[in-house]
């Protein structure tokens, strides 16, 4: 079997979905490594570190295509726009492994299905235990979560810690954390690790515990019950009035931090708003927001994605991409994320095989001989059910 990478093609994209670890880990396999030159380069790895694993470079990413049975990648069709001109170049039958954004892409993920190939969204991992290792998502809203901490760090007009000098002592900054899910525990993680004083809150009254361990203290605001989440622990999506009364129960929580982190998503659903203008207005000036919510619509009403803006004295940053900015990390526990699934799909016979009664890749697998398959991605398209094999067979 061979693993073609070419190079990203996302601007300012500077993850790779393969580091010389998981090359000769493949390699040990039995599989062939096709890497297009210079693909793992903005993440730290140059061409000769892939070469001492076993890795075949080539020189275009045609080549990369025309060979490979598997295509991985971080960005692929549906998260790229520039990848609509590798369609192509794709070969029926071959597999293709990425992030697709496939919920909001489903024109794309029709062109594709068109050219006969395998997709396989890289989001749509279950959050199972079995497929921990393999999920792309939690490993790229660690590096998120630390990383929006360290931007904070170097906006707000504080330091962190408490210092006590000769000339006097210098109070630690405060920090509230919106969402504790993965990236907001990592954010947490990282700001006390600075030796701020750190607050957080999320709807799912389970996460108290983990805050608390982190040395946090969690915000009680009376919201959060067992019903705020789902069997599968993900939040709700709550009704207006439910985000008004939480509105309005932060607010002080607001005026009383210098920084505020915000994380707070619900699976498939434009992120709910949970700081207003007049929220923001009521800030202490020089303090800051890190939306991570940018991307999904954003927590603050004022964030522009991509931008880092001042208003009423407060500076908002609405980050997008933020796994790029860390890319060897984020590119080894991407690059580990891969080979996981690629050992788990390749378990039996040492070659690609697709079984759809696995909930792994009933879960990921969007295109399939021509099709989407995807339940949600046909629904989304407006697409009726497909049939199961079991009603097929009738
Ligand atoms: P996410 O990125 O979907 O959302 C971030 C957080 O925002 C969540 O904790 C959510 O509860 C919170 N939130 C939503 N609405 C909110 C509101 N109005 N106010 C405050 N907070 C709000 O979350 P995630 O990081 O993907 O994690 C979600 C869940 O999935 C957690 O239970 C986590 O433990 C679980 N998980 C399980 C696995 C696994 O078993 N393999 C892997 C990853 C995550």
């Amino acid at each position: 079997m061979k693993i073609g990478v070419p190079k990203e093609t996302f601007p300012d994209e500077r993850r790779v979905a393969a580091v010389p670890q998981t090359v000769a880990a493949f390699k040990k396999q039995g599989y062939e490594v096709l890497l297009e030159q210079g693909a793992g380069t903005a993440a730290g790895w140059d061409d000769q570190q892939y070469a001492e694993q076993g890795a075949t470079l080539v020189s275009s990413r045609q080549e990369v295509f025309a060979q490979a049975d598997v295509v991985l990648q971080v960005r692929s069709f549906g998260a790229n726009p520039n990848a609509l001109s590798d369609l192509d170049l794709l070969r029926r039958g071959q597999t293709v492994v990425g992030f697709c954004e496939p919920l909001s892409e489903g024109a794309t993920m029709k062109e594709v299905a068109a050219r006969g190939v395998n997709l396989l969204a890289m989001e749509l991992i279950p959050r199972t235990t079995r497929a921990q290792s393999m999920d792309a998502l939690s490993s790229m809203a660690t590096v998120a979560g630390y990383k929006a901490v360290l931007m904070a760090a170097d906006a707000v007009n504080k330091m962190f810690p408490m210092l006590m000098t000769a000339a006097g002592t210098i109070r630690p900054a405060r920090v509230f954390v919106v969402g504790a899910g993965v990236a907001g525990l990592r954010a947490i993680a990282t700001a006390r690790a600075l030796g701020a004083v750190v607050e957080a809150y999320d709807v799912r009254p389970a996460v108290k515990e983990e805050v608390e361990s982190l040395g946090a203290k969690f915000l009680e605001l009376g919201l959060e019950t067992e019903e705020a989440q789902t069997a599968g622990g993900y939040a709700k999506a709550f009704d207006e009035a439910f985000y008004a009364k939480q509105r309005e129960l932060m607010a002080k929580a607001l005026i009383e931090n210098h920084v505020v982190i915000t994380t707070a998503a619900v699976p498939g659903k434009k992120a709910p708003v949970l700081l207003t203008e007049p929220m923001v207005k009521d800030m202490q000036p020089g303090s800051v927001i890190v939306d991570l919510a940018a991307e999904r619509g954003g927590n603050c009403e004022l964030t522009q994605p991509g931008k880092t803006i001042q208003v009423h004295g407060v500076t908002i940053i609405g980050p997008v991409n933020l796994p790029s900015a860390i890319p060897m990390d984020a590119s080894l526990m991407y690059a580990r994320n891969l080979a996981n699934l690629v050992r788990h799909l390749t378990r039996e016979e040492g070659q690609l095989h697709l079984d759809l009664e696995d909930d792994i890749v009933q879960g990921l697998l969007v295109c399939r001989e021509g099709e989407v398959v995807h339940p949600r991605v046909r629904e989304a398209l407006g697409l009726p059910p497909l049939e199961t094999p079991a009603e097929k067979q009738q």
